[in-house]
């Protein structure tokens, strides 16, 4: 049977590994050969588990969107990652990361964010366990993200803008890297997405697992099958994708549609469509898909939502679209803010537009009407209101 989980070196297929300077060794070591004894340890658990209950919000709801189902014909639910405190599930890893960290007698946490919602997903557990907290940012993406470096500010964090380079997410790795070299004893690094060397990809795919295991349970409930026909989520890095389908990994009767962000179009230069435009190469201490020019020089990727604009791609998915376990499609912007609207419309709910890349799947698939489609509202559009503002008046204007 083809295996889709992390295999002793960290490998998925031939993706993943870790890539790392010699002195993170002992650390990266260390933490390959703890992670999985805390994750599975009762104490450990129990904590995890209290805090995602009654601090973030846990179980998330699974939604029965009536009105959208009706139009697309078949059973749609929405995972409501959107209700999490934060606004999205990258709070599921950050609090996950950080009891781990403490378990291991750090005591400094260093992170890197691009368009922030991971800075202050970790800012946020820095502060519930008074921890200090540094976060590496591009100067590009500072200027951009500002309501969310107001918000690191606020919770207590340190954002250090990186002015090397292009300014942006990327850049902001190195740094960390870099902090983290000189910093090895006390420093835990918090990754935020499936990417980075091994254990990060497997270790967040877990702590986001909880997802899958709340659909199962509440499909079960729902529907009387804990397993639906479809899933659908958008990848950035991967981490939410990865949470929805991990518990169904090893089901075949269960479609795996994924939304990768095409931009203004995968071949216009202008994309982050990173499985279909990416060749093999080495980010961020992984080896995995990556969009690279000729001369191996790492592209920067373009997508209307700032969280989907990584140029890689987690080592796990990069795994399952070779394989063909997941189907991948490029989404546009434009098709994920038509897709952001019409939830909006229909259902009364603002998706991140993250989030709306995925249910831009829905229009490119046909279903039956008995099948169950779960997809995976990854975050709240409260912090895309700007771009949603522009880009109904930049319509309006053309249109007039
Ligand atoms: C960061 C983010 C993503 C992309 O990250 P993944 O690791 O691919 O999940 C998707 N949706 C929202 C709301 C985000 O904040």
């Amino acid at each position: 049977m083809q295996r889709y989980n992390v295999d002793e070196n960290g490998f998925y297929g031939e993706y993943g590994g870790a890539y790392i300077p010699e002195i993170l060794h002992a650390n990266v070591e260390n933490l390959k050969n703890n992670y999985r004894k805390i994750l599975e340890d009762s104490q450990f658990r129990q904590e995890y588990h209290a805090l995602l209950r009654d601090y973030v919000g846990r179980p998330s709801p699974l939604y029965l969107a009536q009105r959208l189902s009706v139009r697309y014909g078949c059973r749609i639910y929405l995972k409501r990652e959107d209700l999490n405190h934060t606004g999205a599930h990258k709070i599921n890893n950050t609090i996950g990361q950080i009891l781990l960290a403490r378990r291991m007698g750090k005591t400094r946490i260093i992170a890197e964010t691009g368009a922030g919602q991971h800075g202050v997903a970790t800012a946020t557990v820095c502060a519930l366990m008074g921890m200090p907290c540094v976060v590496y940012m591009g100067a590009t993406d500072i200027a951009r993200q500002h309501p969310n470096v107001e918000k690191m500010k606020m919770l207590g964090a340190e954002v250090i803008p990186v002015t090397s380079g292009n300014q942006t997410l990327k850049d902001a790795t190195n740094e960390a890297i870099r902090d983290w070299c000189s910093h090895p004893s006390d420093t835990y690094y918090i990754i935020g997405s499936t990417v980075g060397p091994h254990p990060y990809p497997d270790m967040v795919a877990r702590l986001q697992s909880v997802i899958s295991e709340e659909i199962r349970r509440q499909l079960q409930e729902k529907e009387g099958r804990a397993t639906p026909d479809y899933l659908i989520a958008c990848v950035g890095g991967g981490s939410n994708a990865a949470g929805t389908i991990y518990h169904f990994l090893n089901e075949p009767s269960v479609r795996i549609v994924l939304a990768e962000a095409a931009g203004k179009g995968v071949d216009s230069g202008q994309s982050a469509a990173t499985i279909q435009l990416g060749r093999l190469g080495i980010i961020h201490g992984s080896k995995t898909l990556l969009m690279q020019s000729d001369d191996g020089q790492i592209e920067e990727p373009y997508s209307i939502s700032a969280g989907l604009d990584y140029p890689g791609i987690g080592p796990l998915h990069a795994h399952l679209a070779k394989t063909g376990r997941s189907e991948v499609l490029a989404i546009t912007d434009d098709e994920a803010m038509a897709a952001a609207f019409e939830l909006t419309k229909s259902e009364g709910i603002i998706p991140a537009i993250e989030s709306a890349h995925a249910l831009g799947i829905l229009k490119k698939k046909t279903f039956r009407p008995e099948e169950v489609v779960v997809i995976c509202l990854s975050g709240r559009g409260d912090k895309d209101m700007e771009t949603y503002t522009n880009f109904l008046n930049a319509e309006a204007q053309s249109n007039s």
